[in-house]
């Protein structure tokens, strides 16, 4: 097939190109270079099945493709709030210039959506039927109410205009090519830590995430777009429950760091705790993850000793 994935130069995206030119398609792949990088797919460059494309989603384009991962999104609150009126752009006009697409060459669209839209959740774990409390005018709402308002659009043109739509909800992801600066929790950490900087936990650090390792999402996201009759939304996470201080104790000890943990102001709007309920990507994709935190962990430390040791 012939695939594209917008946002395939960042994290995730890297890592599904990779997989599914060893799956044997053609990827296109499109990014703006916002937040994702060249050199995370320089390996694929040369590659015959690949193509890149510098494009921003919120802009149409015309292409002919079998399938769209619909990616290209800002997924750290400190980018995507960087520039909010662009994060919801993006959201918004770049799904409907997707939608646009994959209704004019019949390609079936899966739209990367996240656990964000259940926001500061009052029901834990959170199961997909759960509508969310979400502040609408917060300084997260460029990104969780983008991702809920594309959601809707996926939604209003599949029954509207036929179109083969997919959801997934992605619960905190981790893994190699994440970018140093990314100002996530698990880069956050490791950097410090082999940095031998300090560890800024924000607020008490009692708030929980739940991790879930890039390989165990792509494998998820691969087997939801190719599912017929299922459209979604399905939450895709690893239901282990971690408070971010213990991820900090974690990965000091697994660093062997002598770093120290410093407190700093929890970020407004902070969700308290997040654990999805993936009951239906069990029953529906046959789907769980498979990698435990302690060895995902141990990959993507290693992954981030290489990057620190280069930039020394
Ligand atoms: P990332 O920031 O590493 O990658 C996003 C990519 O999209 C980057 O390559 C960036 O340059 C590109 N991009 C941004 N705006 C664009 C635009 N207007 N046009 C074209 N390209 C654009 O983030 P990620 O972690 O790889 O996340 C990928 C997707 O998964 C995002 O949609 C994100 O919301 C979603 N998601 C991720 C997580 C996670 O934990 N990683 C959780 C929930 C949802
Ligand atoms: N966090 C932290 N220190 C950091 C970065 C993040 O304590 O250096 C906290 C953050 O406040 C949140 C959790 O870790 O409670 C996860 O943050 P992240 O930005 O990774 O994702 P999100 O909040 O979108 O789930």
């Amino acid at each position: 097939m012939r695939i594209l994935v917008t946002g395939g130069a960042g994290f995730i995206g890297t890592h599904l190109c990779n997989r599914l030119i060893k799956e044997g398609h053609e990827v296109i792949c499109l990014d703006n270079f916002f937040t994702g990088q060249k050199n995370n797919i320089e390996n694929l460059l040369n590659n015959t099945q690949f193509e890149l494309i510098r494009h921003d989603i919120t802009q149409p384009i015309l292409l002919e493709v079998d399938q769209i991962y619909n990616l290209a999104c800002p997924a750290s609150p400190i980018h995507y709030q960087y520039n909010p009126v662009k994060t919801i752009k993006t959201n918004i006009l770049g799904t409907l210039n997707m939608l646009g697409l994959a209704k004019r060459v019949r390609a079936r669209i899966l739209q990367a959506s996240t656990s964000e839209v259940y926001g500061d959740p009052l029901q834990h774990p959170q199961k997909e039927e759960y509508w969310g409390n979400v502040n609408p005018i917060g300084i997260r709402s460029c990104y969780d109410e983008g991702k809920r308002a594309a959601e809707t659009l996926m939604m209003d043109y599949h029954r509207q205009n036929k179109v083969d739509t997919r959801i997934i909800r992605i619960f905190n992801t981790y893994g190699p090519f994440m970018h140093e600066n990314d100002g996530r929790v698990v880069s956050n950490f490791i950097v410090q830590a082999l940095r031998k900087q300090d560890i800024t936990v924000y607020g008490d650090g009692s708030q929980t995430r739940s991790f879930c390792y890039v390989d165990d999402l792509v494998d998820g996201m691969i087997k939801m777009m190719n599912k017929d009759n299922f459209i979604g939304p399905v939450n895709l996470g690893n239901p282990e429950e971690y408070k971010v201080i213990e991820l900090a104790e974690k990965v000091i000890k697994m660093t062997g760091s002598s770093s120290k943990i410093v407190f700093k102001p929890l970020p407004e709007n902070d969700p308290t705790r997040r654990r999805p309920d993936i009951s239906l990507a069990k029953e529906k994709l046959d789907w769980q993850p498979s990698v435990p935190v302690e060895e995902g962990l141990r990959k993507t430390i290693e992954y981030f000793r290489q990057v620190v040791n280069k930039s020394n």
